[in-house]
């Protein structure tokens, strides 16, 4: 691309074009990508180290062969046909493998088109298996401070009121019940003991409306990049149970390995559970709902017999190929080791950014490195002294963090470090 063709580009797309969660009139600055391979993005015309894997998304990295063959191969039988009444291969492949890396009770696959709606239908989902089995009262859903679910309103009403993207909405939003953050991950026993019992005393409280659990399970993303003790999980698990809740797994984020599980389900399996980001491998849009049996059956036994949803693009079969070729590679290869090597050198490098000033924490889970600032970063120097260094990164509210795909080298690793350091130091 010419300079002068790159210049009108960012010219129309500043005067026409939303991006996320920007302003239209004063919008901040975007840049030219014009080739993506591997980890690296080209960026205004320089090579940089992507450090955000698209939001969680391209874990296998940028163009990779098999996907984009993957792709290519769908689009040579169709593109596209409705779900309603119709169904082919790559549904059913994607079905197979979806039912058999996740645990055991989880048998039930609804295909939605992104992360929020697979949101949008877990939570629908609750409430009408509450209906099927007679207690239609229970129509509010339970979760913990700090969350994030997605932009559409079901999802906001279960995002963090206050800390959350969505403070403006407060009162207008469907209420739920909300309970303190869970701990820290390395919080004593006491700490998550007392956060237990605190969220048992508002689970008795509110027992005979609350419908559901939902949670991000062991890492907090977007609301905070916050992990916590695995045994969390537990308590979740033996609230929903004492009180006839259906605990819904948010793993749209977390799932394919980022933490260093597969699914942290794996550890407590939930009834409901939501992926999507890195279904796909980061090629297209796409999330998926899965449900234990039992919850299918009461749905089925609610008064309108179905699941009340049905989207345009549900099960699009471009999507569902490439999520199974991302499956396929994902599970080929040493992704544990993968994820370890990953998490081990970013918990390496970003440990001496501890002692800069502004920086109040340091914490690394599975592939994911994260710096906390005392201040709100300045994005705008933060990400202009990362692209300098050679990196692509996006920070909010307080963090400067990465989360790289896999496919990314030990020495792509170190420049990423790199550019997190001259990100904090900046910002
Ligand atoms: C990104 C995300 C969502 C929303 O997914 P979209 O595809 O952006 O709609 C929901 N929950 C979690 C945990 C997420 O990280």
């Amino acid at each position: 691309m010419t300079a002068l063709a790159a210049t009108e580009t960012l010219a129309f797309d500043r005067e026409h074009l939303w991006h996320p969660y920007t302003s239209m009139t004063e919008p901040t600055p975007v840049r030219l990508v014009t080739e993506a391979s591997g980890a690296v993005l080209t960026v205004d015309g320089r090579e940089v180290v992507d450090g955000m894997s698209s939001w969680w998304s391209a874990i296998h990295g940028y163009r990779h062969p098999v996907l984009d063959a993957a792709v290519v191969d769908q689009i040579g039988s169709f593109s596209h046909v409705m779900f309603g009444g119709l169904t082919h291969e790559p549904a059913v492949e994607l079905g197979k493998r979806l039912v058999s890396i996740t645990p055991e009770p989880l048998q039930r696959v609804f295909l939605a088109d992104s992360g929020s709606v697979s949101v949008e239908v877990a939570m629908k989902m609750v409430l009408q298996y509450q209906r099927g089995v007679g207690r239609p009262d229970r129509t509010r859903m339970l979760t913990v401070l700090g969350g994030y679910h997605g932009d559409t309103f079901d999802c906001m009403s279960v995002t963090d009121p206050v800390g959350g993207m969505h403070s403006m909405w407060a009162g207008l939003l469907p209420q739920q019940v909300f309970a303190p953050q869970p701990p820290a991950a390395d919080a004593t026993e006491a700490e998550i003991a007392a956060w237990a019992t605190t969220l048992r005393h508002i689970a008795d409280q509110h027992h005979h409306e609350l419908a559901g659990i939902i949670v991000e399970p062991l890492l907090q993303g977007a609301g905070g990049m916050h992990p916590y003790p695995a045994a969390c999980l537990q308590v979740f698990r033996e609230i929903a149970d004492e009180h006839g809740l259906v605990l819904v797994f948010d793993e749209i984020a977390t799932g394919f390995g980022r933490t260093g599980h597969l699914f942290v389900s794996e550890l407590v399996t939930p009834d409901i559970l939501c992926v999507g980001k890195a279904l796909t491998g980061g090629y297209l849009t796409l999330a998926a709902v899965l449900t234990t049996d039992e919850v299918a059956r009461g749905i089925s036994a609610s008064e309108s017999g179905v699941v009340m949803h049905g989207p345009t693009f549900m099960g699009n079969p471009l999507a569902c190929a490439v999520a199974t070729a991302s499956i396929d590679l994902l599970l080929s290869q040493d992704w544990a080791g993968t994820v370890e090597r990953i998490g081990t050198r970013l918990a390496a490098g970003l440990e001496p950014l501890r002692a800069l000033p502004g920086v109040v924490d340091v914490r690394t889970i599975g592939a994911v490195g994260v710096v906390q600032l005392d201040h709100p970063v300045d994005v705008a120097a933060a990400t202009d002294a990362a692209i300098e260094a050679g990196v692509w990164l996006r920070p909010f509210r307080d963090l400067v963090y990465a989360m790289p795909p896999y496919v990314t080298s030990d020495e792509e690793l170190d420049l990423l470090i790199a550019g997190i350091g001259a990100a904090v130091r900046a910002g």
